[in-house]
């Protein structure tokens, strides 16, 4: 079994056990009442190369689940440049040209874009061509020599991605390759919590391999207790943050990589140089928008523990903690709320 896939099943094991012991106390204080306990469901998918997690309480919640993995599944098979018939995909094979798009597909790459403004282009979502010489995608993983590592580079600048909104089309120039890999799994949860929230769902937890989004608290009333890995260990918990209502997502260098000797090339990467990003083990970023928490976490651990803990404190709403191999920072909204809930 490759490491990649380990630490999915690793990832997804612990999940498990989070929301088994989520459900567990759900169970053991509403279990007299049949009712409450007949309403809920819970299951799992594998989707966007992770393990899913939906779980939904209330009336018609196992159609509501079905509901949630379909919409995710389709909106998986528009955003993802692996599957040679998305939208994304068409965008690259068609460099140059402008390509029409779906609404959804325009917003997230709108908000990428964004991101990229926000971040001073720590997040980039035309990285695609660095992240291919580095083999991530494929499985042939290689560190890249500097003259092809420069090329790819040149390729890489969100702010020559063009949308027209009038006509829902976007263009990127020749060359460059278009990868939302560290917002779309964000952005796919926001929408199934927003299908939820619609059919008013009051009590609900999508966890797409660590992109965790919450409706409301849990059956206790307490807010929902989410594990926060140890990069070192990745099967043990390092912190426990109280979610009421909000998301989280955690960045990390032990999710996708590959070692060379000591050396550890992963797949966050730093947009000014083309090599993984330096600094940090992982960024967790506690949010209210699954979608931004996704692309901060990347971004954040991109920039670093100065520029990374600069840019969180100057974002209202946004909470964070970062891991360095000496050292952990939480930001003081969570420090608080991790005191208080
Ligand atoms: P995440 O796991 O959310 O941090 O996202 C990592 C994924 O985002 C990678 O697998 C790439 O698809 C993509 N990515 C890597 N580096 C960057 C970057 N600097 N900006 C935007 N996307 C990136
Ligand atoms: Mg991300």
């Amino acid at each position: 079994m490759n490491l990649r896939k380990r630490s999915v099943l690793l990832l997804g094991l612990i999940l498990v056990v989070l929301s088994g012991a989520a459900f567990l106390s759900h169970y053991l204080i509403w279990a007299p009442q049949a009712k409450a306990q007949d309403s809920t469901t819970q299951s799992s998918m594998i989707l966007m190369d992770t393990v899913v997690d939906v779980r939904v309480d209330g009336p018609n919640s196992a159609a509501l689940v079905d509901r949630v993995f379909q919409l995710m599944a389709e909106l998986e098979n528009l955003f993802s440049r692996f599957v040679p018939e998305s939208e994304v995909s068409a965008i690259n094979r068609r460099a140059g040209e402008w390509v029409e798009v779906s609404p959804l597909t325009l917003e997230l790459i709108e908000l990428g874009m964004k991101m990229g403004r926000i971040t001073a282009g720590a997040f980039d979502i035309t990285v695609g061509a660095v992240l291919d010489l580095w083999g991530f995608g494929s499985d042939l993983r290689r560190v890249p020599g500097e003259e092809e590592l420069q090329g790819a580079l040149a390729t890489v600048g969100f702010d020559q991605v063009e949308v027209d909104r009038e006509n829902s089309a976007v263009r990127i120039p020749q060359g460059t390759i278009l990868d939302l890999g560290g917002i779309a799994k964000g952005f796919i949860v926001d929408q199934g919590i927003k299908l939820l929230r619609e059919a008013g769902v009051e009590r609900a937890l999508i966890n797409a391999g660590g992109d965790i989004s919450v409706i409301g608290r849990r059956p206790d009333g307490m807010p929902w207790r989410v594990g926060v890995q140890d990069p070192d260990q990745p099967s043990s918990i390092r912190f426990i943050l109280p979610l009421d209502d909000q998301s989280v997502v955690t960045s990390g260098d032990y999710q996708r990589y590959f070692m060379v000797g000591n050396e550890r090339y992963h797949h966050i990467i730093d947009p000014s140089t083309g090599y993984p990003a330096r600094g940090l083990r992982s960024v967790t970023i506690v949010g209210d928008d699954p979608a931004v928490c996704d692309a901060l976490s990347t971004a954040v651990f991109v920039l670093g523990w100065e520029k990374g803990r600069t840019l969180v404190e100057a974002l209202p709403g946004i909470e964070a903690i970062l891991i360095s191999d000496t050292d952990a920072w939480v930001s003081p909204g969570l420090a608080q709320a991790m005191v208080t809930q």
